[in-house]
């Protein structure tokens, strides 16, 4: 050994460390081995999974699967990193069709823990097993196997003793593992799951059920029924799947699944086309409830991102995504938006005859929820009669019935099968938002000039900023112009706004355009506007409404498109069916 060797700093490190460094990007819990072995399973084209945890997944990841299974020559090589039979050439990673390539997870799962499989290829009598004890990999043996291949992980971070601390309580963990597993039963239709925590069945998917199936078994009744289908498709792209109505959404995205060729994956940039179609009819900090799936030629998207592969690039966004848009915001319009919802309907815990509500009342489904006596319809200030229906309208959203506002806020409707309540603002708004954005379409906003500007103090920073959208703000009738370095002036206004509205809508688009990290580009700038002068011209909750302007209002909204939200996601009305009634009345 020469000096300069022996005094190097530098090492090669060995394998197995190499591998301990590379587990840090693909295990990072129990769901990530989940994963891993489910695709592998997968990729080997299993038509039947059996997958066993124990203690959250920490002391036993099993996955059995019916597919192809592994020769011993194989075997000897699953353990080794960069070992894969998926990808052979660089080029092969432009058209990936399988869920694994990259060859590192056996490798680096069996460095953390310690891993077994069990295989046999269809056809041969004999199957073959190998250990991988933390790195150290023992020699391929015969054995005894049933067709297909089994990976067991035991013990998750036993070697890694920080990584281990890292872990969660079993219910979390288990959690996790059960999430990754939902978005797989529902990405790979055509595969059946069985899945077992501490030996006892946690949930099931049979091989034939479709996607509504499988949402049904996995998340309920009263979704599933709800969901609206999508399908649209433009040259080699596809979309196709399932959406909720808008009361569905949640404040996390664990019932929102993508899924990319079949691959589930979570995309920032879809995740936001998705909430970009539910805007307006949305909770903007809600997260929609939706099971969608996109089939784009492999070659148009780089899966190769993250080692975990749950990101993607797309090579034609720009074309991408306004097909997205467009599909998913016809189908969100097509749900219903106007049942309230289980949550408004759980009726009064039942009183049993010859006991007190309150006095040693047993715990029921129904407590803690907003109850049933909120929808109590009192006297208004002025019940209004009847008032025809007009011929123009689809009959079944033609204002019918007899109409009574109510707090002078909601207007309580009669329909044919029951009765819905609107917010009378919140319908206004919408038919006012439609309004303008129709006159803008048009090109014909009217604008009110004043004689005598007004002026507006603002910041430097915030002049600055609104001296790059001038133009944008004079198509809408909004006419400024830079003062001073901190004033502005307010030249006209459009005529549908009331006077005098000039400094708070300046002060309010300044709001708009410097909050966020990116400035809104013209389209969003237009809808902000738009949603605002919208509220500001619209009634308001406590209004008294002559019966003529109910009327008015109401017909107003059965002409347009969609009136079921407010431009800023909040419903117009509630509906409750002569059926949802009787439930709440314990009829039936
Ligand atoms: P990758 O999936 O990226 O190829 P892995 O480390 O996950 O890498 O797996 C290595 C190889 O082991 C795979 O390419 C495949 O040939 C084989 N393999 C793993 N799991 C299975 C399985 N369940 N059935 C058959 N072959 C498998
Ligand atoms: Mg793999």
């Amino acid at each position: 050994m020469t000096d300069a060797v022996a005094s190097a700093v530098i090492r090669v490190l060995p394998e197995r460390v190499r591998n301990q460094i590379a587990a840090g990007e693909v295990v990072e819990r129990p769901a990530s081995v989940v994963k891993e072995l489910v695709e592998n399973a997968l990729d080997a084209g299993a038509r039947e999974l059996v997958i066993d945890l124990e203690e959250g997944g920490v002391k036993l990841v099993r996955v059995s699967d019916d597919g192809c299974g592994m020769g011993p020559e194989d075997l000897q090589l699953a353990f080794l990193s960069h070992a894969t039979s998926k990808l052979a050439e660089v080029e092969d990673l432009a058209h990936i069709g399988t869920l694994g390539f990259r060859g590192e997870a056996l490798a680096s799962i069996g460095s953390v823990a310690r891993a077994r499989v069990l295989t046999r290829r269809a056809g041969e009598q004999l199957g073959w097993t190998v250990e991988n004890e933390g790195g150290t990999i023992g020699a391929v043996g015969a054995a005894g196997a049933p067709r297909g291949t089994t990976i067991e992980v035991r013990d998750l971070f036993y070697n890694v003793p920080a990584r281990r601390a890292f872990l969660k309580r079993t219910a979390t963990e288990l959690g996790r593992c059960l999430d990754v597993l939902q978005r797989l039963a529902l990405a790979h239709v055509g595969t059946g799951f069985i899945v077992t925590h501490d030996r006892g069945r946690v949930f099931d998917v049979e091989r034939e059920m479709d996607l509504a199936a499988r949402v049904r078994r996995l998340f309920g009744a009263e979704l599933a029924d709800a969901l609206v289908p999508v399908a649209a498709e433009s040259g080699p792209v596809r979309l196709a799947g399932l959406i909720a109505p808008p009361r569905f959404s949640r404040g996390d995205t664990t019932r929102q699944l993508w899924f990319l060729n079949g691959r589930p994956l979570k995309d920032r940039v879809l995740a936001r086309c998705l909430l970009e179609a539910y805007r307006g009819f949305n909770d903007e900090k809600r997260q929609p409830v939706a099971f969608l799936s996109l089939s784009v030629p492999p070659a148009e998207v780089d899966v190769n991102v993250h080692p975990t592969k749950s990101e993607v690039r797309f090579r034609e966004e720009r074309r991408l995504f306004p097909f997205l848009l467009g599909a998913l915001r016809a189908a969100v319009a097509r749900t219903d938006m106007a049942t309230p919802g289980g949550k408004l309907l759980v009726p009064f815990p039942r009183v049993l005859p010859g006991t007190w509500a309150g006095a040693g009342r047993a715990p029921s489904a129904g407590e803690g929820r907003p109850r049933v006596a909120e929808l109590e319809v009192r006297e208004g200030p002025s019940a209004t009669p009847l008032f025809a229906a007009e011929a123009r309208v689809a009959p079944e959203r033609r204002p019918a019935g007899r109409v009574l506002q109510v707090a002078a806020t909601y207007l309580v409707r009669e329909l044919a099968d029951g009765l819905e309540i609107v917010d009378q603002h919140a319908l206004h708004e919408r038919v006012t938002y439609e309004r303008l954005k129709a006159e803008l379409a048009a090109g014909k906003v009217e604008v009110q000039r004043e004689l005598v500007p007004e002026l507006v103090e603002l910041a430097r920073s915030e002049v600055h900023v609104l001296a790059e959208h001038l133009p944008t703000l004079e198509r809408l009738g909004i006419d400024l112009a830079i003062f001073g370095p901190t004033t502005v002036a307010v030249h006209g206004l459009p005529s549908l706004l009331k006077r005098r509205a000039g400094p708070r809508l300046v002060r309010e688009l300044v709001a708009a355009l410097s909050d966020g990290e990116k400035l809104p580009g013209p389209e969003q700038l237009l809808d902000h506007v738009v949603h605002s002068m919208a509220c500001r011209r619209s009634v308001m909750a406590g209004d008294e409404l002559a019966p003529e302007e109910i009327e008015s209002l109401l017909e107003a909204a059965a002409r347009l498109p969609h009136d079921q939200t407010c431009p800023h996601g909040r419903p117009t009305r509630v509906r409750l069916s002569l059926a949802d009634l009787e439930r709440a009345f314990h009829r039936r």
